[in-house]
């Protein structure tokens, strides 16, 4: 798994990112199937949950007892999902008839007699889990990693329960918990709920017994059992109830470390059930975090993360923002998904575009509008690049193959966009109380769409059915170009508004919205607010002299991409002047396309007197775009100047897109001075894509020494296959292997050596790095196994098919899909060889870039001459 964290998204989906390589379309497959929820004649409305978890072993021993309710009178069979079961024995403690039948997937109980209606019984299910596959994931030091941590610890969404629980395992079942869980008594062992008892055994073993009394689905029950360091921080005080706060972690880190990386939890939850005038819903709030989780998962009262973000105070200054951002995006699912379920995946927006949407609302009332702004431009940036090039879906279908792919930028970015665009047409006061009642509302129920906008509609008074259809029920977006003219003998201005995405074999895709234009005369800006609605507007101001700068969307209302060259005399004047972050942003981006050399000075020398950190960070990428000699230097000039930990390392990461000895050098006078963790590992990324240049041994050496979470090592790694130095290869092999280095950094060494090997000549070679990939299929650490299976796919290597189908086989349902995708790729494998033409399209990249500088020397000189 790659170790970046370029935003917060990149981090908190690295399992979905991960798993959703593949096929780049996965939504328009004629065959998909449409996905309904179950019919529950008998819903579960109790789960006793009563185990011995042995970490060493691996295992997961006893009794799992579902209780049922009928709906109706008459139905007597109850299908539960349980994957790979062993010993597996089924009876009704009450002495009810029963059968059953489990074929390793489906457990089937039939009782004799037929339930009356709400007519409860309890199905008892004894088992025994063996290193189950998924689910439920266990870590223990070995001979080989005597330092690595100890626990068992579950992660299921989206439909992963089942590898270790047997349940329906579908967000719209949803039940109280008990938890009996029996472990070493050296550890400490949590659970959604509260803890009523521990009770201590003979054995050296001890039972805690935790208890949920709020309605959870499958996918947010938790357990995590280990040797943890803890930190308690206090407890929140409603007014009516205490919620105790604490968070836990492997050795690997310190309570400072822990108090340091979650402390703002209790300001979040203050600030929280204030903006949603809703008490916390849960009786605690705990956070852990563990090496070999992936992300963040908001499970009821029981967060769970991986570790990478676990800071020390060096990776504090550059990751506790966005430590908070995923912080409170898993805090409002509490709320957006925890308490309000989302009936099934289909609607699964009404979760994660309401908690990607809170990190927005949480920057705009604790910090200041341009942190809030930037989330947002950030977030629809995400959208539109997924949207332009992988694929366009609905974000509410029920066509899908696995529900783990709805994960994806629409869901997350592309609906947060949208939730700030009904916002936007419904105003601040009517969209807040109407937020907040439908969390009153529905608090303890499952939810549908049709639910949030029946809500949004009674308190508007709108009908709301065709925004709800255009941006939830259809795919794509508004992509706009706009054009501006002024006639100084008409004194009017004319702004052109034409939606691209209408075209004659697409007429019906027009979107209709609110927006504004504005322009400034004289430092006064006007601003006239519009109505889109047709293919293409026209819309004439009387302006009596020429702006000085004139915007469209300039508050940010609706979604869209815009194409709006108004001119580089205003498009400089915007980059410094605009008063907010995303007007400067979009004159950097697009004055950094015109190609011209004094607009990309501009662009550097905006860079050096703009305050916003994230309009650092956008301004650098756009140099990065701009594919231009004085680019590079402005770049080179940049990374020796930049101080600010959150801008440094996206200002290293774009600099890397110059093959540039200025750059180099620059790079490596920073690494010598002193660089932050993740600025680090961009510093060593950008080193290695200066390819034969690259400092060779730096890297190497580098590539070799532990450091903090794995961060800078992984970004050497990465490094070193940016190179494409053969010589990397050994160095890689090793480092891929099974105790030769860290296990937090051999993914990332695994993917390096694909790319590396990917243009390999010599065949030789070729097939043994295959070999060695093949073999790391059943590399112990999961990440290893899932990072082979991607670096075949990257070498194309064909003969790898059936390892690869028998390594997705062994998986869960949500993986196999994106191992089949990779199948699929592997199949089709290689008419082109790919790396040969990116190859030869970076050379010419540079030869052009070099030819346009001269060209622009002799144009200048000849300007010079009298
Ligand atoms: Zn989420």
């Amino acid at each position: 798994m790659h170790a970046l964290f370029h935003t917060t998204r990149q981090f908190r989906q690295q399992r979905a990112w991960s798993f959703a390589s593949g096929s780049n379309d996965i939504f328009n497959d004629p065959n998909l199937p449409e996905q309904y929820p179950p019919d529950l004649e008998l819903e579960p409305v109790h789960l006793d949950i009563n185990l011995h978890i042995d970490v060493t072993r691996q295992t997961a021993v006893g009794t799992v007892t579902n209780s049922v309710q009928a709906r109706r009178s008459g139905p007597r069979k109850l299908t539960l999902d349980a994957v790979d079961f062993e010993d597996v024995a089924v009876h009704d403690p009450d002495g009810h008839a029963l059968q059953w039948d489990y074929d390793g997937r489906k457990l089937t109980i039939l009782w004799q007699e037929p339930f009356t209606a709400q007519e409860t019984r309890r199905a008892a299910v004894t088992y025994r889990v063996t290193e189950p596959t998924s689910g439920l994931y266990f870590s223990q030091p070995t001979a080989v990693y005597p330092q690595d941590a100890e626990y068992a610890a579950s992660d299921h969404e989206t439909e992963r329960a089942r590898h270790w629980l047997p349940c329906i395992d579908l967000p719209n079942v949803r039940t109280t918990i008990d938890y009996h869980l029996r472990a070493e008594s050296r550890f400490t062992i949590l659970a959604n709920g509260l803890l009523r008892q521990e009770e201590a055994h003979e054995d050296g073993t001890k039972t805690a017994h935790w208890q949920l009394q709020q309605l959870c689905p499958s996918y947010l029950a938790c357990i995590a059992i280990g040797d943890f360091v803890r930190a308690d921080d206090g407890a929140f005080h409603d007014g009516e109830k205490e919620i105790p706060l604490a968070y836990f972690s492997s050795r690997d880190h310190t309570a400072a470390d822990l108090l340091r990386t979650f402390g703002r939890t209790g300001q979040m939850m203050a600030w929280m059930t204030q903006k949603l005038d809703m008490p916390f819903p849960y009786p605690k709030y705990y956070q852990f975090a563990l090496p070999g989780i992936g992300g963040a998962m908001e499970n009821i009262s029981l967060v769970s993360w991986g570790d990478r973000l676990v800071q020390d105070e060096t990776l504090a200054q550059e990751a506790q923002w966005v430590m908070d951002q995923m912080n409170v995006h898993e805090m409002s699912h509490s709320y957006f998904g925890d308490a309000v379920v989302c009936r099934d995946f289909a609607h699964a927006w009404l979760k994660e575009s309401w908690a990607t949407y809170i990190e927005q609302v949480y920057r705009e009332d604790t910090a200041n509008q341009d942190e809030a702004d930037y989330v947002y431009y950030s977030n629809a940036q995400y959208y539109l690049k997924e949207a332009d090039e992988k694929y366009q879906r609905p974000l509410m279908t029920r066509r899908f193959k696995s529900s783990w792919d709805l994960y994806d930028a629409h869901l997350y970015e592309g609906g947060a966009c949208r939730l700030h665009t009904l916002r936007s047409e419904l105003g601040d006061e009517t969209f807040w109380t109407a937020v907040r009642d439908y969390l009153h509302r529905f608090n303890g129920k499952v939810v549908e769409t049709d639910d949030f906008r029946s809500v949004m509609e009674a308190h508007s008074g709108r009908s709301l059915g065709y925004f709800f259809d255009q941006w939830f029920r259809r795919a794509g977006y508004p992509d706009l170009e706009v054009e501006f003219e002024h006639d100084d003998d008409k004194q009017q201005g004319t702004f052109t508004v034409k939606q691209k995405q209408v075209t004659p074999e697409t007429p019906t895709a027009v979107f209709k919205f609110t927006t504004a234009l504005s322009w400034t005369i004289a430092g006064e800006t006007y601003s006239l607010p519009i109505q889109i609605s047709e293919p293409q507007h026209t819309f004439v101001i009387s302006m009596a002299q020429k702006p000085e700068m004139v915007r469209f969307d300039p508050h940010h209302q609706a979604l869209h991409k815009l194409t709006f060259t108004p001119g580089d005399k205003l498009l400089r004047t915007q980059l410094t002047a605009a008063p907010d972050i995303i007007g400067r942003i979009q004159a950097a981006h697009a004055l950094a396309k015109t190609s011209k050399r004094a607009n990309i000075q501009a662009i550097v020398d905006a860079y050096g007197q703009e305050p916003f950190w994230g309009a650092r960070r956008e301004m650098a990428a756009a140099l990065a775009d701009a594919d231009h000699d004085t680019a590079a230097a402005g770049l080179a000039q940049l990374v020796t100047q930049e101080q600010d930990p959150m801008v440094l390392a996206h200002l290293l990461r774009a600099a890397g897109a110059y093959r540039d000895t200025r750059i180099r050098d620059a790079i490596q006078q920073r690494l010598v001075a002193g660089l932050p963790y993740i600025a680090t590992q961009a510093a060593y990324e950008a080193l290695g894509a200066q390819r034969a240049n690259a400092p060779w041994s730096l890297l190497a050496a580098a590539a070799g020494e532990p450091s903090f979470n794995g961060l800078a090592q992984g970004g050497a790694l990465l490094a070193l296959a940016h190179t494409r130095h053969e010589e990397a290869l050994p160095f890689l092999r090793e480092k891929a292997t099974y105790g030769r280095a860290s296990n937090r950094v051999r993914a990332a060494a695994v993917i390096a050596l694909a790319h590396v090997s990917q243009g390999l000549e010599n065949k030789q070679t070729r097939e043994a790095v295959i070999e060695q990939l093949l073999d790391l299929l059943r590399d112990p650490w999961h990440e290893v196994r899932w990072a082979a299976a991607r670096a075949l796919r990257i070498m194309k290597a064909a003969q790898a098919i059936d390892a690869v189908s028998a390594y997705g086989r062994s998986l869960s349902q949500q993986e196999q899909a994106a191992v089949a995708r990779i199948v699929a790729a592997l199949r089709q494998a290689d008419k082109v060889d790919g790396s040969a033409v990116q190859k030869q399209v970076e050379d010419l990249r540079d030869k052009m870039r070099k030819l346009e500088e001269t060209l622009q020397k002799l144009a200048a000189q000849i300007e010079e001459k009298p």
